[in-house]
């Protein structure tokens, strides 16, 4: 039996899709928004809109952002000689949060999960070779999450690359097992990049 209007289960259908939002917390934010004023919701729903619309994938390093190149890679400041490959864009703002490292990224957009079907070819390693080919790098940090494949992941990328002579790294151990690193806090992070050790 539904409850709702039409109009609102969908609202509330559609805000439990969104992850770590669960059925009671999809309704209490369709009760908020029904509470807001037209031009508060409105807002909401067109900044949605606006930045499907807008935001594109970095050609050169698979960052979220607005322009192509994004901000990053365009940015003439940072160490072209040093790359660091993370899972998900998210992972870049937790890095860049730390302050502590100013070369460039590569965003793998995924990790290699067998389990779940996810091999080499459906995250973005093919396109990290091809960029250590054509670009002057000197080192890899592998700035994967510290999962089984994140783990995974980073060894199947090292073996791939060190025959190149580019020196690759890990981040350090102290970031919590099986967690995420946009969740580590900064000090966590930043010490973990310090601490990186070849492999
Ligand atoms: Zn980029």
């Amino acid at each position: 039996m539904d409850y709702y209007s039409a109009s609102l289960s969908r609202l509330i259908n559609e805000l439990a899709k969104l992850p770590g939002i669960g059925n009671k917390t999809a309704q209490r934010l369709a009760m908020h928004l029904l509470k807001v004023s037209k031009e508060e919701s409105s807002a909401l729903a067109h900044a949605i809109i606006e930045a499907k619309d807008k935001i594109r994938y970095c050609s050169i390093c698979f960052n979220i952002a607005d322009e192509d190149p994004c901000h990053i890679c365009t940015d003439q400041k940072r160490d072209r000689s040093i790359l660091c490959a993370v899972q998900e864009a998210k992972d870049i703002i937790a890095i860049e949060k730390t302050r502590d490292y100013k070369g460039l990224y590569h965003v793998l957009q995924g990790a290699i999960s067998p389990m779940d079907g996810i091999g080499p070819n459906d995250v973005r390693i093919k396109e990290l070779i091809i960029r250590l080919q054509k670009e002057d790098v000197k080192e890899l940090i592998l700035a994967t999450n510290p999962t089984i494949e994140g783990e995974a992941t980073a060894m199947y990328i090292s073996k791939l690359v060190k025959p190149s002579g580019i020196r690759v790294t890990r981040i350090a151990h102290g970031l919590p097992v099986g967690g995420d690193l946009e969740y580590a806090d900064e000090v966590t992070l930043a010490k973990s990049i310090e601490g990186r050790h070849e492999i």
